[in-house]
């Protein structure tokens, strides 16, 4: 009998003990999960991480020393829906493959720099509601034979990509024939392209499109071969602050001022009217 009793209060001391410790667990892992969003909210600043050497998209003017593209303004755009009018927006520069780990070292609140939505990268970033419907393109000299993803899909035929980019996977599929070189940025694949390093380059036709603007030599064949729909990543599980994004999204896109930033950076530039990039 003695026996029972003492067994009975040992177990719902237990059972407390167990509870207290499951319930602050959960008041630990919700407290985390609008972590980014309370930061943001508290010091009035979104760190964004933003490309500087992307035509278009966000590039660091030599004229003026200043970010501008379509990117840079809509990062500023959805910072002023999320912050209100005195929110500011700062930018770090990423590249294709810095941006994941730069997220992951609470560098940055969020990533907006021309990043495909991939089922491999859900599995370590979360990603906003889609806002710029890209697709994979192909770059040659204007004097190349090269008419489409076709003439790639031969022994010997070499094609460029930048690392860390969804295009090595595109042309592994498209063009397996193909030889694939990856080279560190844009840049460095544009040279190699001119030096006659390679047959194209690959890689999103808004990308590809900014950095033909810049070479007389050099344009965009053979149509999209893959759609690449962008998205805003943030630190996988900081959930308030993907709501706000995409909140922030919505109401650009209801209001039009998402729209009119697209016709302002795509309205004259072949392939990328809105019905064909915007979400
Ligand atoms: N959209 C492509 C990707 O996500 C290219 C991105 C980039 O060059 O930064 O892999």
């Amino acid at each position: 009998m003695k026996h029972t009793k003492l067994f009975r209060k040992v177990a719902a001391l237990l059972f407390l003990l167990l509870t207290t410790v499951s319930l602050s667990a959960c008041a630990v892992e919700s407290d985390n999960s609008v972590r980014v969003y309370n930061h943001v909210k508290s010091s009035k600043t979104i760190t964004w991480g933003v490309k500087f050497d992307m035509a278009l998209f966000g590039i660091k003017s030599v004229k003026t020393n200043k970010l501008e593209g379509f990117e840079i303004d809509l990062a500023r755009l959805l910072t002023k829906e999320i912050l209100g009018k005195d929110g500011k927006a700062k930018f770090i520069e990423v590249t294709a493959q810095t941006k994941i780990p730069q997220l992951k070292n609470n560098n940055l609140d969020a990533v907006l720099a021309t990043m495909t939505i991939t089922n491999e990268r859900k599995k370590s970033v979360d990603f906003s509601t889609p806002y710029f419907k890209a697709g994979t393109s192909l770059m040659t000299k204007t004097s190349s034979p090269i008419k489409s993803i076709k003439d790639l899909n031969n022994k010997g035929r070499v094609v460029i990509v930048a690392k860390g980019t969804t295009a090595a996977d595109d042309i592994a599929r498209l063009a397996p024939k193909a030889t694939i070189r990856q080279h560190n940025d844009y840049g460095a694949c544009t040279n190699a392209l001119l030096a006659g390093q390679g047959d194209a380059v690959a890689t999103d036709n808004g990308i590809l499109a900014g950095i033909a603007k810049q070479h007389k030599s050099l344009h965009l064949v053979g149509g999209t071969v893959a759609v690449e729909p962008y998205g805003i990543a943030v630190e996988k599980g900081q959930t308030k602050m993907l709501e706000a994004i995409n909140k922030a999204l919505k109401e650009a896109k209801a209001d039009g001022s998402y729209h009119k930033l697209v016709k302002k950076w795509f309205g004259n530039i072949p392939g990328f009217s809105a019905k064909e990039v915007e979400y």
